[in-house]
């Protein structure tokens, strides 16, 4: 907001009031003058023709004074509150911001809406369970869903409807159950938090693995407590302590150990210890103060949904606070309705739904998606017009959304203080690599901008470090190693950046610049294509000629090349040749086959990939 400037009297008051005089009496015509406001009123976004219109000056007044600042700019350029605040003291004039609140914002409303301490009133915990393949996660929630039915439901038939609720000595507990993180994930890159807490389950036979390890990294990024289950202790070859160990050593620390995390060891296939799992899980939730108004129009979250032939849109609503009514009208997502029908988990039919409960309902126009929320409208026509202008302009956002979270729109934000951490993720050939480049990353001090390593593992890049990398805002850092196209696609349609190197200094100073916000490297490298060798012929001459066939974009006769194994770069050079049907070939191109040798190397085989790349020039505008 701007300051308040020194007030002056305007020097010329006075002729001011004798002009005005003599107008009226004398017959005499001045040049008309402007009155300037000495208040406005403005909201963002605001440009500076607009400012100047407000301000009743002439845009290039405004343009000359920020060009005096050494900022150019023209009449389209859009303001921030400082260079607001700037030109109104510069041109004597008070601004106030008035914040708008845009009624299609869902979003924003839900998360900005504020109760009195007074209308609240503890809700259930939500919870998600997490863990390696087959160390039970299925068997745990059927165990608890069967054994602790939510009184005055026996009888009900369950449904799976992503979401159900057990009761725990008379208070209930919301599990999701869609077991795994691709749920949690998926929802978090969509700014859908709803866990608030992770059973983090291990198998005592089987110990910490790596699912196990990326749970503990997704709980942690997203700020969530963990509760572990030490499962499958009825097993001979059990070992909780080694679980124990192996946990501490990930950084979740028992609380016998003077950590923070409560260990349970259970049977999920016996039942034996859930009940103090569950039990645990309301400490963990007692500690939070989970709390909802019960008394307001329903908000929340889809926890899943899809199209039913019988039924039409169904959806499975997480309601987060208020109350929900069957025959309420809302908005979900881009869709609208009026709840027809409102069923439970165990597919009884409901009136009223209250904080934390999952329902499932019927009436929408369209099948909305996991992680979009809702908000209850008190009239069907509001909640149809906001849903269409929401369609509209997620379909004007689907078009001009293109990498949103590349590295140079990262330094133009931490320029201009928009952006306070940096996260992470590094993926490397091996270990050394991974440990030096984390322990150099966290030594890079910027006083403004942190930086957060939040995965740091050896191996090539995986769909979940993309997922992890979206929910979180993150950039991979890759050494060494190369995502497959498969990766890389869906590194594009999250949005999500990947920077290569094989240098660690490289990198680093790519992030510390990215930390001062200066970035845009020169030269960028572009992969060309890829191919995969499909046969090997040994020539005494020439040396290993490896039979491929071009499985993406194209290879061209001068391409850099590097040799990939299982994800691994083994070699990094240049082409020696590239052969189609006998003849030298300039370029090769995706469905194609050809023969090609690597500069001074022979050991290429089969199944191995080649990659081509070349050093582009980048505009350096940041
Ligand atoms: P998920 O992949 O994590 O969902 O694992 P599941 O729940 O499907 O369990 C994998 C296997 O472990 C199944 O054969 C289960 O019956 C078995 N299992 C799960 N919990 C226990 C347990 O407490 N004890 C024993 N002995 N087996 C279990």
């Amino acid at each position: 907001m701007a300051k308040q400037p020194v007030k002056k009297k305007p020097a010329n008051n006075k002729n001011r009031s004798n002009n005005r005089n003599n107008n009226r009496n004398n017959n005499f015509t001045p040049r008309p003058r402007v009155e300037y406001p000495k208040e406005i009123t403005y909201s963002l976004p605001i440009t500076i023709g607009e400012l100047a219109e407000l301000m009743k000056r002439n845009s290039s007044e405004i343009i000359k004074f920020l060009f005096l600042l050494g900022n150019m700019s023209t009449i389209n350029t859009s303001l921030s509150d400082e260079e607001i605040e700037l030109i109104c003291e510069e041109f004597k004039v008070v601004a106030t911001k008035e914040f708008i609140v845009d009624e299609d914002d869902i979003e924003e409303q839900i998360a900005n809406r504020v109760f009195e301490e007074k209308d609240l009133q503890p809700r259930p915990p939500v919870v998600t369970i997490m863990g390696h393949v087959d160390h039970g996660k299925t068997t745990l929630l059927d165990t608890i869903r069967n054994a602790h039915v939510v009184k005055g439901e026996f009888g009900g038939i369950t449904q799976h409807i992503g979401a159900y609720q057990a009761s725990v000595n008379d208070r209930k507990v919301t599990f999701l159950d869609t077991p795994g993180h691709e749920a949690f994930t998926a929802m978090r890159a969509r700014g859908a938090q709803i866990t608030d807490i992770v059973v983090l389950i291990v198998a005592a036979d089987d110990g910490v693995m790596p699912q196990t390890k990326e749970s503990i990294d997704h709980a942690k990024a997203a700020g969530v407590p963990i509760v572990v289950a030490v499962n499958k202790i009825d097993k001979a070859g059990a070992n909780p302590d080694r679980v124990m160990s192996e946990l501490a050593n990930e950084g979740v620390m028992p609380e016998e150990w003077g950590g923070d995390t409560i260990f349970n060891m259970i049977s999920a296939r016996s039942g034996e210890g859930v009940d103090d799992l569950l039990e645990s899980l309301l400490l963990v939730a007692d500690m939070q103060e989970l709390k909802a108004n019960p008394d307001v129009c329903a908000s929340g979250t889809v926890v899943e949904a899809k199209l039913d032939k019988g039924r039409g849109p169904v959806a499975t609503l997480l309601v987060q606070q208020g109350t929900l009514h069957s025959g309420d009208s809302l908005v979900v997502g881009s869709s609208y309705g009026r709840i027809r029908k409102m069923t439970s988990d165990k597919g009884m039919e409901l009136k009223n739904a209250g904080p934390s409960t999952p329902v499932e309902i019927i009436g929408l126009n369209e099948v909305p998606k996991a992680g979009d929320v809702f908000m209850v409208y008190d009239s069907y026509k509001k909640a149809a017009e906001i849903a269409q202008r929401r369609m509209n302009k997620q379909i004007e956002l689907e078009r001009s959304q293109s990498s949103a979270r590349s590295l140079e729109d990262m330094a133009r934000m931490i320029s201009e203080g928009d952006m306070q951490e940096i996260n992470i993720l590094i993926k490397s050939d091996v270990q050394g690599s991974a440990e030096a480049m984390k322990a150099s990353i966290e030594k890079l001090n910027v006083d403004t901008v942190k930086v957060n390593v939040i995965r740091s593992t050896v191996g090539t890049i995986t769909e979940s470090d993309i997922m992890l990398a979206s929910a979180s805002n993150a950039i991979i850092y890759g050494f060494n190693i190369r995502p497959t196209a498969a990766v890389r696609k869906k590194a594009e349609e999250e949005g999500v950046e990947i920077r290569l190197h094989n240098i660690i200094y490289k990198a680093l100073e790519e992030i510390e610049s990215l930390m001062k916000g200066l970035l845009a490297p020169v030269f960028e490298e572009v992969v060309t294509g890829q191919a995969e060798v499909r046969q090997i012929y040994k020539a005494s001459k020439v040396g290993t000629i490896a039979g491929s066939y071009i499985t993406d974009g194209v290879i061209k006769r001068d391409s850099s090349v590097r040799l990939i194994r299982d994800g691994i770069v083994v070699y990094t050079g240049k082409l020696g040749s590239l052969r189609r049907f006998e003849n030298d070939a300039k370029e090769v191109s995706q469905g194609f086959e050809c023969g090609l040798t690597i500069e001074n190397y022979n050991d290429i085989k089969v199944g191995d990939v080649i990659e081509a790349f070349e050093d582009r020039e980048v505009k350096n505008d940041a």
